[in-house]
């Protein structure tokens, strides 16, 4: 959450951070702000908003200056900015990052919490300190400004290194300093750091997103490693118990998205840009992992060979919010396909909960972001306990990936809006292939295998289907979008799916939408149907239509207004108020189509209510604090 961004090097740093911000903008917006180096002193500009009102003020800012002096003065070289996503105070200007000490000294930009903040805060008002803000972000600069107060010769490294040393709580920092002009100390750990390498010039983001207009070239920082960046060099370092450690040389990586993936391109928003991005995301996904000769998979990154894929005994998926629903539909791939026994856990819940770790069983660690802090720290708790465990995500380098060694990489090209479409959607389909692969291991015969191949080949082209639909889901969602309370059920394979829809609906249109399996209603939900709660039942077509026909007549009876999503061409049109229909799949793939009107719904919900659609109220892509 939240982004970072700083330069060093020959150029206007103004518009490097602006343009930084921007494209930072959907992990943390409440909030923005900058701070350059001009002429020996720090330079803040910060703003209760967003992005764009930092760059008006800054534009007025530069307009009244040079109307006053008439000059052009040097343009700033050095500098760090920040989009925020409040821990510690509500998001005002003052609170708004870069903080500093002071004197105005130092300037520090600051990602997570820093959990013995208040202890930290007390100790330097006890010493006579003034908090201008209520962050715990700011008792870092102060404290940055301290260590040189004790220790004049102390490097801009040294200073920081001394300071988190007292701190506790996650951090990805980037910190200026107007003594030490020409460089840039950051630090990592728990929240994404990586350093893009320019000629003659660095880069520091949270995210590769910011760089990859500037260079191809970065390096991700680890946790506990500190780095000094400077125009024509860059060292990192290892912080110890003792003292610090070089980190060695690090070969760069060479980033495979291009800017061009950032743009918009002919969409108004990003989450409709990425819904319709499916197809090609999903090929992408099947592209050399489909053996059509051996009805099965080859899924290079996972490691293991048919004997090891054999004795695994049980799979787990592990993510939080949408990653967890998409854990849930592989969790009933690999049952179906593989006969294992499979299940989904939401990490958060893993990480505290004190988990018995079986070693003949496969964990699954499922992020977009790879960057998720409690599903980071289940993957940690995992490996403590000696546990199985390969990661599921979909940015190269991220720390989940990096800290499982070995894992599936979604394929899905950068996902940007707040709201996950096109990510899901790849986990869905990773883990068909994942549950085929192990399923050919065991007795799922070569028939069903190529049934399953075809059907993964199948499904691009049958997505495309569905987004043609894309404005008849429109009229039917603006039909519906001022409902203030929605249901949406599922029954088996349409029960993850359900759940899916009802986060999209919630996370961005607001509309309060709660998901219930179909055969649970009567045991209590039923009790809220109406004609103010509309239902949005999912029925694929499986063994289960004429149950699921059933809940359909249970709700209509209540007088509660009903929208189908379907996969079964026989159901008639007259069964609800409306029916959606998708194309008929392979039952066990059906899921992944039967979500994608959900996600056209919630979208067309939310443009009809004139929301924020890439930017939710209280959210924040990448969600890196606890
Ligand atoms: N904890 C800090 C604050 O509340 C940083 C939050 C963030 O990651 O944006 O200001």
């Amino acid at each position: 959450m939240c982004g970072i961004v700083g330069y060093v090097g020959k150029r206007d740093a103004m518009p490097v951070l602006i343009e930084g911000l921007h494209r930072l903008e959907y992990r943390g917006y409440d909030s923005a702000g900058l701070a350059v180096i001009s002429r020996g002193r720090l330079q803040i500009t910060k703003t209760a908003g967003r992005v764009q009102d930092l760059r008006d003020k800054l534009a007025a800012k530069a307009g009244a200056s040079s109307a006053k002096t008439g000059a052009s003065v040097a343009k700033p070289t050095i500098g760090i900015g920040h989009t925020r996503w409040a821990t510690h105070g509500e998001p005002n200007e003052i609170n708004a990052h870069p903080h500093t000490d002071t004197a105005n000294r130092i300037a520090v930009v600051h990602n997570g919490i820093i959990e013995n903040a208040e202890f930290l805060r007390d100790q330097l008002q006890a010493s006579g300190v003034h908090l201008a803000s209520d962050t715990d972000t700011e008792a870092l600069a102060h404290m940055i400004a301290a260590e040189f107060a004790a220790d004049e010769s102390a490097t801009l490294e040294d200073a920081v290194i001394r300071t988190l040393r007292k701190v506790e709580g996650a951090y990805g920092l980037v910190v200026v300093d107007t003594k030490n002009p020409d460089q840039l100390v950051v630090a990592r750990n728990g929240s994404p750091i990586v350093l893009g390498l320019g000629n003659s010039e660095m880069f520091v983001a949270s995210d590769v997103s910011a760089l990859v207009r500037y260079t191809k070239q970065v390096i991700y920082l680890e946790d506990g490693e500190v780095a000094t960046i400077k125009a024509t060099d860059y060292h990192t370092a290892t912080v110890t118990a003792g003292g610090t450690e070089s980190s060695g040389i690090k070969v760069p990586t060479t980033v495979d998205a291009d800017a061009d993936d950032y743009e918009l391109g002919q969409f108004s928003d990003y989450m409709r840009k990425e819904i319709h991005e499916q197809p090609d995301a999903i090929r992408r996904a099947l592209r050399g992992r489909l053996e059509e000769r051996f009805a099965t998979a080859r899924l290079g990154g996972i490691n293991l060979d048919a004997r090891e894929l054999r004795n695994i005994r049980c799979v787990k998926f592990l993510g939080c919010g949408s990653a967890y629903y998409a854990g849930q539909m592989g969790a009933a791939l690999v049952e179906e396909l593989a006969r294992i026994p499979a299940d989904a856990e939401p990490a958060s819940e893993f990480r505290y909960r004190s988990p018995v770790v079986d070693p003949d069983t496969l964990y699954v660690a499922v992020s977009q972001s790879g960057e998720t802090i409690d599903t980071l720290m289940g993957v940690q708790e995992l490996k403590r306990k000696g546990g199985q465990v390969i990661g599921a995500v979909n940015v190269v380098g991220s720390a989940i990936g990096r800290e499982c060694g070995h894992g599936i990489f979604l394929h899905a090209g950068p996902e940007v809006a707040v709201a996950s479409t096109k990510a899901l959607t790849n986990m869905a389909v990773n883990f068909a292939l994942l549950a085929l692969l192990l399923g050919r291991v065991r007795d799922l015969s070569s028939a069903n295998g190529e049934r399953i191949v075809n059907g993964l080949r199948n499904l691009p082209a049958q997505v495309s289907a569905i987004l043609a639909e894309d404005e008849g889901i429109s009229t039917i969602a603006n039909r519906y979008a001022d409902a203030d309370h929605m249901f949406f059920i599922g029954r088996v394979r349409g029960w993850p799916v359900a759940r899916e829809g009802a986060q999209k609906l919630k996370e961005i249109s607001y509309v309060h939408a709660e998901a219930y399996q179909a055969g649970e209603l009567k045991h209590g939900p039923l009790a809220l149907i109406s004609p103010e709660m509309p239902s949005l039942v999912i029925i694929p077509s499986d063994e289960l239509v004429a149950k699921n026909m059933s809940t359909v007549e249970q709700i209509k009876a209540r007088g509660g207004p009903v929208i189908v999503v379907t996969s079964f061409a026989e159901l008639p049109d007259t069964i609800a108020d409306v029916v959606i229909r998708v194309p008929r799949a392979e039952p066990e793939l059906e899921p992944i189509l039967l979500n994608i009107p959900l996600q056209l719904f919630a979208y067309h919900a939310a443009a009809k209510l004139g929301r924020d659609i890439d930017k939710p109220r209280n959210l924040a892509k990448s969600v890196t604090v606890e």
